[in-house]
């Protein structure tokens, strides 16, 4: 399947009026599109056309038992995908009224109309609603729920620019829809909920931008992230290895953990590039790219956590070195991404 691959700009309007006309023809004759999301680029198919979706798993080379996250035009639409059981209605309908459209994507019973494709076969369904206005003028115009995985090769870096979407898959689909640099830089943050009493549970099966500080006026946050060295994932995102550059990549605990060997080259992943941190002399780095020049703020990380990791791949060092950043808010999943990609698959 080999196909040029447009690239089309949003950002003037007759430019933005092409390009959402030209991604609801593809998503209408069942292609898929690479669409913007306030989170990363999605690579986007009609959600109800089981043809339709095949292609993003062929297109990303995604194995089948890995879910997609479906997205809805408005949020009064939940009822189109999911049967929303009565003992947690009440807390779903506030944490939509508060997060949507937004990056909180809430694991429910699914309805028979969406296909086990999309589900990998699991009796519930990822949904959310973008809040990015380019997806929303997309989805708006094709009204139908849309299948949208982040627009990458299977296990490999998430995009948050049409330019990595390109590098990811260039020649694999017709069109990337480019509206700029993603406006959070990390995935959705996954929940699923269980009625109380006392209170409801709303267990965080994957970290991401909506933090537990965030949900906890709507219930007893828990934080299920699976260990890396745990087994079979309840949710695939949680895969061992992912978010994986191909250059090895290690997270230090501290700086006395790294002792460079003679002849390797090596780079930092910084978080302040502050040489108080201990890490900036430790070796004579290659290049070091830093997190958060500004204060050590974990938003302004996250939007540049994808982009320089992607940036130090390229590089062609033999190790990425990586700090740790502070484990809450969005650092917890940062932190989770840097684990997992600290995984190696054997050889
Ligand atoms: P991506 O959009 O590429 O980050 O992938 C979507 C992720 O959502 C999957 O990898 C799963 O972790 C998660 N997911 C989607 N549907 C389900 C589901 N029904 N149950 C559990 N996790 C899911
Ligand atoms: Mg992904």
């Amino acid at each position: 399947m080999t196909h040029v691959t447009a690239v089309l700009r949003t950002d003037e309007p007759p430019l933005m009026h092409q390009a959402v006309e030209e991604a609801v023809r593809l998503l209408k004759e069942g292609e898929v599109v690479a669409l913007p999301t306030e989170t990363v680029y999605g690579l986007a198919a009609n959600a109800l056309d089981p043809a339709a979706v095949t292609k993003i798993f062929e297109a990303k080379e995604r194995p089948t038992f890995d879910p997609l996250i479906v997205h809805l035009p408005h949020k009064n639409q939940l009822d189109l995908v999911a049967d929303v059981p009565a003992d947690i209605a009440q807390t779903v309908k506030q944490l939509t009224e508060r997060f949507w459209p937004g990056p909180l994507t809430l694991l429910l019973p699914k309805k028979a109309v969406v296909p086990d494709i999309v589900t990998a076969g699991l009796p519930t369904v990822a949904v959310r609603v973008s809040s990015n206005a380019v997806f929303r003028k997309v989805i708006s115009a094709f009204d139908q729920p849309l299948a949208a995985p982040s627009a990458n090769r299977f296990g490999s870096i998430s995009p948050t620019s049409a330019g990595a979407v390109l590098s990811e898959l260039d020649g694999r689909i017709h069109l990337i829809v480019d509206s700029g640099a993603s406006l959070y830089g990390l995935e959705s943050t996954i929940i699923k909920i269980e009625p109380g009493p006392p209170k409801p549970v709303i267990t965080i099966i994957r970290p991401g931008p909506v933090t537990p500080d965030d949900l906890k006026a709507y219930g007893k946050v828990k934080v299920a992230i699976r260990s890396v060295i745990d087994g079979p994932a309840e949710s695939p995102g949680q895969l061992a290895s992912h978010y994986a550059p191909r250059t090895p990549l290690r997270l230090l605990e501290q700086p006395s953990d790294f002792i460079p060997e003679p002849g390797k080259r090596y780079a930092l992943m910084s978080y302040r590039g502050e040489e108080q941190d201990g890490y900036l002399h430790l070796t004579d780095w290659e290049e070091v790219m830093m997190l958060s020049p500004g204060k050590g703020k974990l938003p302004e990380a996250a939007v540049r956590f994808f982009h320089i990791l992607r940036r130090l791949d390229e590089l062609g060092v033999d190790e990425i070195i990586a700090e740790p950043l502070h484990e809450h808010g969005m650092g917890i999943a940062m932190m989770d991404k840097l684990r997992r990609a600290s995984v190696r698959h054997a050889p």
